[in-house]
């Protein structure tokens, strides 16, 4: 019997929201699982926004894509940011629950799969500097170093910086907001992204503010393409 075997018998794996045994690490179980609302049959391929319709082999975008398309390609996600999307989401980001990252990453990899090749970088959202002080961690760093090994591609988790905020954001208008915001993000290692597929990583979608930010500011430094891989998405605003 093998250590893998014996570890796993004295601990079966747990649901990743419950205390439920599940077959698999990295799984939810199966209560967990239906009550979970994954993001299936049509979405937008720049926002992955669920569409109306029934299944279309074409990529399909909704009306904020078309009217004010995002700086990156394609985006994909696993699951609506609500419910127990949420709370997985918050359980990676504030509970040390750092043994989320792998079962997160290979829905993630799922869901991303017609986009992610071997010669993509994986570069997560930096964290916001008030809130490095305070965690060990990088929830978005964890999930792309989780997707590089999935997929054998590569991370780059020191490829953006987020440096202190100077100005605050009130009164300004949303043009002026995100040249602020972009200020705020810059490459720290543009080899790691030049002439590259960066697939931007974040733990969630929810304006797209930051991750906009995050593109422009890598497209700026000479990346070939730019598309978005989150674990879950808020709704679009209507
Ligand atoms: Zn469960
Ligand atoms: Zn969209």
């Amino acid at each position: 019997m093998g250590l893998q075997t014996v570890i796993r018998a004295l601990f079966p794996p747990q649901c990743l929201l419950c205390e439920a045994w599940v077959a698999e690490a990295g799984g939810l179980c199966p209560e967990c699982w239906r009550e979970t609302e994954f993001l299936t049959g049509v979405l937008c391929d720049s926002c992955a926004a669920p569409l109306p319709g029934l299944e279309a082999d074409i990529a399909v975008q909704c009306d904020t894509c078309l009217s004010t398309p995002p700086p990156w390609r394609h985006a994909r996600a696993v699951m609506r940011y609500s419910g127990r999307g949420r709370h997985l989401v918050l359980a990676l980001k504030h509970s040390d629950r750092t043994d989320i990252a792998p079962g997160a990453a290979s829905m993630m990899h799922r869901a991303a799969h017609d986009i992610i090749t071997t010669e993509s970088v994986f570069v997560p959202v930096p964290l916001h500097w008030t809130r490095l002080a305070k965690r060990r961690y990088n929830q978005a760093a964890l999930l792309a170093q989780a997707l590089a090994k999935q997929t054998g591609a590569q991370a780059a988790v020191g490829a953006l910086h987020r440096s202190k905020r100077t100005r605050s954001l009130g009164g300004l208008n949303a043009d002026a907001r995100a040249r602020e915001l972009d200020a705020t993000i810059v490459v720290a290692q543009p080899q790691a992204v030049l002439g590259r597929h960066v697939v931007i990583v974040d733990d969630v979608l929810t304006s797209g503010a930051t991750l906009r930010a995050c593109a422009r500011t890598i497209l700026q430094a000479g990346a070939a393409h730019v598309d978005i891989v989150v674990l879950a998405r808020a709704a679009p605003q209507a």
